[in-house]
């Protein structure tokens, strides 16, 4: 039979706190107010909160906000219509619906083209209860008719106004535009506008518009200009 090792003796077990030093008698005094330092140091401090929405502090400049729909120097759209984006998109967020635009003389009832070449985006629009920003869909477009600016207030009382329409994306007509529909420029095509050649709507352009817009005192529905009001042209009218 083996010797069995002694049990060592063990250290006796101090009292819970025994160690931890004592606070004197202010420490002790101030301890349940200590806390308000914290708070009245701050005060001094600047700011981080912003005061939204009275103080709006400006974006990164490559913000992804709500898209724009961009115009040539003319007036006519950049949008051709051909849904790249909406392919592009994962959210399923963007419905296009291209036209044929009209280049029918107007004598002979012609409306005017909405866009440089072949077609044009009658109905564009974004659901902004999908859309995540991701900028993807600007990326797709290969005309640059699709941007996103740094305009970020989308909240609304009702889901139908957060479908953006043309309306609402198209950019504003800016000085030396006319609002289409109405020709090209007059001897340019459509790798022209592209190329930087166009500058501005000219007066044949201007006496398109002003002719279609003019009031009829006749009584007589002036060839195409109902439906160039409606932005229907011969080759995509509503179905
Ligand atoms: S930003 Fe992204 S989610 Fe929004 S419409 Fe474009 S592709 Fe779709
Ligand atoms: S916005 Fe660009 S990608 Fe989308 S339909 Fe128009 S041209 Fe095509």
């Amino acid at each position: 039979m083996s010797e069995q090792e002694p049990v060592s003796e063990q250290e006796p077990v101090s009292e819970q706190g025994q160690d931890a030093p004592k606070k004197g008698f202010f420490s002790e005094l101030l301890a349940p107010v200590a806390g308000f330092g914290v708070s009245f140091r701050t005060q001094f401090r600047e700011y981080a909160t912003t005061q939204y929405p009275e103080e709006k502090r400006p974006t990164p400049p490559r913000f992804h906000g709500v898209h724009q729909l961009n115009r040539h120097p003319d007036g006519l759209e950049k949008c051709i219509g051909c849904e790249l984006c909406a392919w592009a998109c994962p959210a399923d967020a963007i419905f296009v619906e291209g036209a044929d635009n009209d280049d029918t003389p107007t004598e002979e009832g012609g409306t005017g083209r909405f866009s440089p070449g072949e077609r044009y985006g009658r109905v564009y629009q974004i659901n902004y209860l999908r859309c995540i920003f991701c900028g993807l869909c600007i990326e797709a477009c290969p005309t640059r008719a699709l941007t996103m600016t740094n305009f970020y207030e989308l909240a609304d009382h009702s889901r139908a106004d957060l479908i953006f329409e043309k309306d609402k994306l198209l950019a504003p007509l800016q000085e030396g535009m006319a609002q289409p529909p109405h020709p090209m420029v007059s001897g340019m095509e459509e790798r022209d506008y592209y190329q930087g050649s166009v500058d501005g709507a000219t007066e044949q352009q201007r006496d398109f518009v002003a002719e279609r817009e003019r009031p009829d005192d006749t009584g007589q529905e002036q060839p195409g200009r109902d439906q160039a009001n409606r932005g229907e042209t011969k080759g995509g009218g509503r179905s």
